[in-house]
Formats: structure tokens, C-alpha cells, sequence
């Protein structure tokens, strides 16, 4: 009990030091010195009141001291009144670093002179100004009041005596260590403030890393997911086609038309398979690339040549537009070729009547391949999502062979391997022109005029 009492009634003048020590919670940080030696004069104050009266000083000494001492605690209310209001004087600390040294020789002086006990105080400034400003100003401070010391003993017709040297020799050690230490602090503070700037990028760097690795995982699965999805449609229909057709035995028709289907969706569940391979090892780095001339006439020409034959009993028309003689590039003729393949077979499945064009031709130090048709056409707002893995887009797939998905990306990431990029024109209902652009090698550049576009 008592010493719950004796705790309650220590709590508050706890709260108030605690309170002065801190200062208010928004001070701002150049402010917490000064804010700290306001508590530090506070502290002075209340030392030197008692010891007056127990100095034994001469009656105008004592008034002089009381005088001085009333002064101190004006100017310290002072301070404590107008910090926050006016940082910009008290922020740099010269003001008080002036008042405080001339309040302390005045009390040095009036108190008994260098000589006195007062003295000490001039180490408690000392220090104070050196834990501020450092070398400079402390050292300078030193000199001051050594040159006040020493002209009080002129005019005391006093020789510098061994008290005089003392008081000297410790007040310039006090001002150099002093002032050591705070050009530790300040070193350590600018290693800090160096390494918490590092920190912050290392963090900021860390958490796009983590978002980074986030969206790939989430792409990860959504591709398994999209995988598992699509292998499992035709796996679905063999598998049930195949369990009828035993309950079929005898019905040659039927077992024909069957495995016609069970034959459908095996080259289905091939072609995906062999993309699937294609965008995991294009994206892992783990494709063989072949770097090979490439002619690109004859490589469009034999484009043209197997695909020709589709449109003899098609409405459709095709129209081959390649000029003979473009430069030779340099690459994966099998990888090029399967892209345009992949693009005549897209505008064969989105087109049900018009002309699809194979066209090619140079601009300035590239080639233009374009594959064009006048088929169902793309939205502005899916012209950039075809490009996604297993992204088929529009209502117009109903009844057209259906695909993976994945052939644009196949498409777009094996142009880009080239240093090329794979561009998008279309418009629904109209039709559609991917074109292929790649860099032709500077010295086999000629120009060759683009045939006109679609
Ligand atoms: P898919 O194997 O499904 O054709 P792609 O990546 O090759 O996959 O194409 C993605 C989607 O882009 C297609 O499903 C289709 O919606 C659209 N698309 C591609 N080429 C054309 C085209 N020539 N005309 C209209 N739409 C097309």
C-alpha cells in the first residue's frame, strides 16, 4: 500500500520532467537541443537558487547573483514560450548560445569571480556549445572566456596562478573532446541516415520483386489452369467417342464418323501440346534457336505454295504479292515460316468470303510481311489480347475449327526473338492485317517499294 503511495505520488512530477525532457510530440527535430537546454537551464536554475544564500557573499554581490538568477528564468520562460513559434531564430542555436554565455560569465563574475566555484558552470556551456556546433565555436568560446579570466586577473593585478592554468587547460580539453564526440555522433548519424536511404531503396526494390514474382506465379497458374482445361475438352470427347464406339461394333458408319472425331481431337490435343512446349521453352530460354541466312522470297513462296491448294475448293481467294528479290535476313527459317503459317491459318478461320493476301516488301532497314484478310475483324479493345496466352476473342468462333490460343503468342514472342515486332490493324466486320516487321542487316539493304497495303 505504501508503496503504491509512494508511486502515485512520484507519478506526476515523473509525467512533468518526462514531459519537459520530450517536448511537445510535433516539435520538429532541429528543435530537440534547444528544447532539451531549456530543461538543462531549468535544472541550473534550481542548483544555483539554493546555493546562494550558502555562498556567504557580500550583500551587493548576493543581489547582483538573485538579479541575474530572475533574469535566467525570464529568458529561460522566454525560449520555452517562443521556440515552436519562431524556429527560424532558435533552430541554429546562436541566440541562445550568445545569451546563454553571457548570462554565465555575468553569473561566473558576480559570484566570485573565474576563481569562484561558479567556474563550473563555464564547463556546463562549454560542453553544451560543443555538442552543438563542434570545434569551431566551442574552441572559440574557450578563448573567450580564458581572455575574460585572464583580463579579471590583470585588474586584479593578479598573477596567473596554478587554479588559473587548471581551469584553462581543462576547459580547452573538455571543448576538444566535447567536441569529438559530437563529430562521432554527427559521422555515425550520416551513416545512418546514408544506410536508411539504402534501406528504403532495397525495400521499394524487394516489394516490386515480391509483386514481380506475385503476377508470375498468378500467370503460372492460370496457365495450368488454362492447360489442364483445354487438354481436358478433347481428352473428354476421345474418351467418350472411343467408349461408344465399342458399344457399335457392327455400324461401319458410325465407327467411321467416330473415328474420324477420335482423329479430330488428337491432332487438336497434338497442336496444343506442341504449343504449350513451344511458349514454355520460348519463355524459359530454353528454345534452340537456329541462326541461319533466311531468303524470304523463297520462304513466302513455299508459305504460298502449301497453303494454295486449300483455296481451290474455297469461296475464298488468295492473292500473293512478294517481290522477288528481298534482302536476306538473318534467323529461324522453320520458326519464321510457322508464324506465317499461323497467321494465313487464323485469316482462313476468320474468313468466310473474300481474298486473304500474303504481301512483303521493304521499308528503309526493314522487312514487311503482312498477312491480310477480309474476314470477321478484331474489337480496338481485343486487338492487344489476342496476343495472350489461350485468349480467343469475339462470338464468332461458333462453329470454325477451334484453336489453342496460343498461336499469337507463339507468333509474337518468335518475331520479337528476331528483333522484330508483330502489329495488329483491324476492323470488325472488315477484316484484319497482322504484319511482321524485321530488321534487315545494313549491308544487304535495297530498297524495294512495299506492295500497297490492304
Ligand atoms: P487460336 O489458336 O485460337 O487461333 P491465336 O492466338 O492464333 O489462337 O488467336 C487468338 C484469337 O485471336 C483467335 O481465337 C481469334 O479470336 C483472334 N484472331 C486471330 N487471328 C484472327 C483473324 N485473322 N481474324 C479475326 N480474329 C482473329
Amino acid at each position: 500500500m505504501k508503496r503504491h503511495l509512494t508511486r502515485h505520488a512520484l507519478g506526476w512530477p515523473r509525467r512533468v520532467i518526462s514531459a519537459e525532457w520530450q517536448g511537445p510530440a510535433d516539435l520538429p527535430q532541429s528543435l530537440t537541443m534547444e528544447w532539451r537546454l531549456v530543461f538543462v537551464r531549468w535544472v541550473g536554475v534550481l542548483a544555483v537558487a539554493p546555493a546562494l544564500p550558502l555562498m556567504h557573499l557580500p550583500n551587493n554581490r548576493l543581489i547582483a547573483s538573485v538579479a541575474i538568477l530572475v533574469f535566467a528564468i525570464a529568458y529561460n520562460w522566454s525560449v520555452r514560450r517562443y521556440i515552436q513559434r519562431r524556429p527560424d531564430v532558435f533552430a541554429n542555436g546562436y541566440l541562445t548560445t550568445v545569451c546563454d554565455s553571457f548570462l554565465n560569465m555575468a553569473m561566473v563574475l558576480v559570484g566570485g569571480g573565474f576563481d569562484s566555484a561558479f567556474s563550473y558552470v563555464l564547463f556546463t556551456v562549454m560542453i553544451s556549445v560543443a555538442m552543438r556546433y563542434g570545434y569551431g565555436p566551442s574552441l572559440a568560446m574557450t578563448m573567450i572566456f580564458t581572455g575574460t579570466d585572464a583580463i579579471e586577473h590583470v585588474i586584479g593585478h593578479q598573477s596567473a596562478d596554478a587554479a588559473f592554468a587548471f581551469r584553462t587547460g581543462f576547459l580547452f580539453i573538455t571543448a576538444l573532446l566535447a567536441s569529438y564526440l559530437r563529430s562521432l555522433t554527427v559521422k555515425a548519424e550520416v551513416a545512418l541516415h546514408d544506410r536508411l536511404i539504402e534501406l528504403q531503396r532495397l525495400y521499394s526494390d524487394l516489394a516490386v520483386a515480391h509483386q514481380e514474382l506475385l503476377s508470375l506465379d498468378e500467370a503460372k497458374t492460370n496457365f495450368l489452369a488454362n492447360v489442364s482445361h483445354e487438354l481436358r475438352t478433347p481428352l473428354t470427347s476421345i474418351r467418350a467417342f472411343s467408349e461408344i464406339l465399342q458399344s457399335y461394333p457392327d455400324d461401319e458408319e458410325t465407327q467411321q464418323e467416330f473415328l474420324q472425331i477420335i482423329t479430330a481431337e488428337s491432332e487438336r490435343l497434338t497442336r496444343l501440346v506442341n504449343d504449350v512446349l513451344d511458349v514454355t521453352k520460348i519463355e524459359s530460354g530454353e528454345m534452340d534457336w537456329r541462326d541461319e541466312a533466311v531468303d524470304p522470297s523463297a520462304l513466302l513462296d513455299q508459305c504460298a505454295r502449301t497453303f494454295a491448294p486449300l483455296f481451290e475448293h474455297s469461296t475464298l481467294e488468295f492473292e500473293q504479292d512478294v517481290a522477288a528479290n528481298l534482302p536476306e535476313i538473318r534467323g529461324d527459317h522453320d520458326r519464321i515460316q510457322q508464324v506465317i503459317h499461323n497467321l494465313l491459318n487464323n485469316a482462313m478461320k476468320f474468313t468466310s468470303e473474300g481474298t486473304i493476301r500474303l504481301h512483303a516488301g521493304v521499308q528503309g532497314d526493314e522487312l514487311w510481311i503482312e498477312v491480310s484478310d477480309t474476314g470477321v475483324g478484331i474489337a480496338a479493345q481485343d486487338q492487344e489480347r489476342v496476343f495472350e496466352k489461350f485468349q480467343q476473342v469475339g462470338d464468332t468462333l461458333t462453329g470454325k475449327p477451334k484453336g489453342t490460343g496460343l498461336g499469337l503468342t507463339i507468333c509474337r514472342d518468335i518475331v520479337a526473338h528476331h528483333g522484330g515486332r508483330l502489329m495488329l490493324d483491324s476492323q470488325p466486320g472488315r477484316g484484319s492485317r497482322f504484319s511482321i516487321v524485321l530488321p534487315v542487316p545494313p549491308a544487304v539493304t535495297e530498297p524495294i517499294a512495299l506492295p500497297a497495303a490492304a
